[in-house]
């Protein structure tokens, strides 16, 4: 789930890892350690809490070229300095750094204990470092082999041990483990971020193999011992992309850098001969598009919430009936796989456990898989039969911004191409290309509204609860609206489709109970308007979120949050941006550490 970070080669390792584990601190984490080996000893140090504290556990300048560090998320024992990895063996000889589950932790432990083994931590990590150590193959490599056999579960796992002290073992199953290439050095990591300023060139390690990293070079082979043959990628992103530039949080940096990433997911993909969307990795002819009868797009938090608003404009623009679900549950409810269905699976790492796994059921079961994700080369991206990439540029803040709202462009990139095979006009199609073209601009203006914002954001920071509306296409871009605001304000935020509201919820309106109303100008503001009045009716105070100047918005709403005017399918995507900047000026009012909020981890590569 968490960070991983490994290196070899000539450099002070210690200042390596750190680094690293300084870019993955914003994915989420609740302690830290690293371990070197010096001197073919091995030596640790861990602490709960902020890399800081481990930092000032250090000494100056540990000796070590060789070493692992990690920043742990808890899934096994609570977040303590003894839980943290890495964890050593009772000779600390291996020491092993792990991200994902031992599923049978308990069973191995008991087995450990029985033989006289005192484990030191609750984790089910631990008992790595101890079958490694007792294993009985002749080199590093056998006896990792020989371990991940006895275990089942999800592991990205990097072993360093005094038996070959500049040796470092990889394997992954499940969770991500990637490989850096340098010159005389090589980097280990469980995401680009903690090696891009080393290193571009990169290798992905895939489910069940094993890689032994020295610093001349590596060698990766299947959990068998059988040699595989891997091809090293090129990160496009460079290291500056990874650093705040300045900015406070890395949420508002990414904020403000969506005119570029949205120009960037539409660059070279809109073709003004027949208006139409170019989308060259889709891997499907006109043909086999035209038999589509269905499309179904999975993803988990803000990924589903933006299938949602892609299945509306594929149904509008397409007529194809789509929709869209939380990739965990549909996995879980043996779903019918169908021949005619194209299933689109959504992720920002394109690592997200629930949504992997959807994809390898529907796979499994013959049913053909698009991927929109934002990581190139990441594991979903290498497993469906096509897909666009989002070229959003590394997303670090843990809520998501730019990639929501490039994931939303992608869909209508998507149900431009499939209304062009099918009935839409070339006029239509125009028209919808000129609205993908301004829309950089039309962001650039709804972010030029955040003093006004920030103050709206303010006077309700104090409250305890907000509800989220929207109709139709504005529903989901309710639910991101509230997503954003429990994820780093901790306020408690519902969203509902307006017109369920009086079915329930109205119960809870009061004047200390704001309603954030999401009002697209489109061909259901009459009725958007009519859920204001309801609210009011009962004093609750309501922000509109609006790019319509009808006054009668203006007139009912205590606060209006105002964008400009735009395609009417672009509407909702582009009154996401004042939503992303309310939530963040009322995590700000509040006093919250905006890009690392609690409990929460960027990519979620666990069940
Ligand atoms: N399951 C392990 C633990 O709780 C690893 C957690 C992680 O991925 O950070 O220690």
């Amino acid at each position: 789930m968490c960070g991983i970070v490994g290196y070899t080669g000539g450099r002070a390792a210690a200042q390596v890892l750190l680094s690293g584990l300084k870019r993955l601190e914003y994915r989420g984490y609740d302690s830290s350690g690293i371990a070197l080996i010096s001197r073919k000893r091995l030596r640790c140090w861990k602490s709960a809490g902020k890399l800081q504290e481990l930092e000032n556990l250090l000494p100056e300048n540990p000796a070590g070229h060789c070493g692992i560090g990690h920043t742990r998320w808890a899934t096994h024992g609570k977040p303590s300095t003894e839980n943290a990895h890495p964890h050593l063996d009772t000779e600390a000889t291996t020491a092993i750094v792990h991200n994902g589950i031992i599923e049978n932790a308990v069973m191995l432990r008991e087995m450990l204990q029985a033989r006289g083994v005192v484990l030191q931590s609750e984790t089910d990590s631990e008992v790595l470092a101890h079958l490694i150590a007792a294993a009985d193959g002749q080199t590093l490599q056998e006896r990792v082999r020989q371990c991940l056999m006895q275990v089942r579960g999800a592991w990205g796992v990097v072993v360093s041990s005094t038996t070959e002290p500049d040796t470092l073992i990889a394997a992954r199953n499940g969770s991500p483990v990637i490989i850096g290439i340098g010159d005389g050095e090589m980097f280990v990591a469980s995401d680009a971020s903690a090696l891009v300023r080393y290193t571009r060139q990169v290798v992905h390690l895939d489910d069940g193999e094993v890689a032994v990293v020295r610093p001349d070079g590596f060698e990766v082979t299947a959990l068998d011992a059988k040699p595989m043959t891997k091809t090293a990628i090129t990160i496009e992103a460079g290291h500056e992309d990874y650093d705040r530039g300045g900015y406070k949080h890395f949420m508002r940096k990414e904020i403000d850098e969506q005119p570029e990433a949205v120009a960037r997911t539409l660059s070279g993909r809109l073709d003004e001969r027949f208006n139409t969307a170019h989308l060259g990795g889709l891997n499907l002819s006109a043909r086999e598009l035209l038999d589509i009868r269905r499309i179904k797009i999975l993803g988990c938090g803000s990924a589903y919430y933006a299938g949602i608003s892609g299945a509306g404009m594929i149904e509008t623009l397409a007529r194809i009936p789509a929709s869209a679900e939380p990739a965990a549950e549909f996995r879980y409810r043996n779903p019918v796989i169908e021949s005619d269905t194209l299933y689109i699976v959504v992720s920002q790492s394109g690592e997200t456990f629930d949504t992997l796994a959807a994809l390898r059921e529907v796979r499994r079961k013959g049913g053909r898989v698009l991927g929109i994700v934002n990581a190139v080369g990441s594991t979903i991206a290498r497993e469906v039969d096509g897909g666009v990439y989002m070229h959003a540029g590394p997303e670090i803040s843990v809520a998501s911004t730019k990639v929501y709202t490039c994931m939303n462009v992608v869909f209508a990139l998507l149900a431009l191409h499939l209304g062009r095979v099918r009935d839409m006009s070339p006029q239509h199609g125009r028209k919808m290309i000129e609205g993908l073209q301004a829309l950089p601009e039309l962001i650039e203006q709804a972010l030029a509204d955040d003093d006004h914002i920030a103050s709206v954001a303010r006077h309700y920071a104090t409250c305890e609860s907000a509800f989220f509306i929207g109709r139709a296409a504005a529903w989901p871009a309710a639910l991101e609206g509230a997503q954003k605001l429990k994820e780093i304000s901790y306020l408690h935020a519902e969203a509902y489709p307006s017109s369920e509201l009086k079915h329930g919820p109205l119960a809870l309106v009061d004047e200390n109970m704001p309603t954030v109303a999401i009002v697209p100008d489109d061909d259901l503001l009459e009725k958007s308007l009519a859920s204001i009045e309801e609210v009011a009716a009962r004093s609750g105070p309501v922000i509109a979120v609006t790019n319509s100047d009808d006054q009668r918005v203006i007139k009912l709403a205590s606060h209006v949050l105002q964008a400009p005017a735009a395609h009417f399918l672009l509407g909702p995507l582009l009154l996401g941006i004042p939503l992303q900047l309310f939530a963040y000026h009322c995590a700000i009012a509040r006093g919250l550490d905006v890009d690392q909020p609690r409990n929460l981890a960027k990519s979620v590569t666990v069940e």
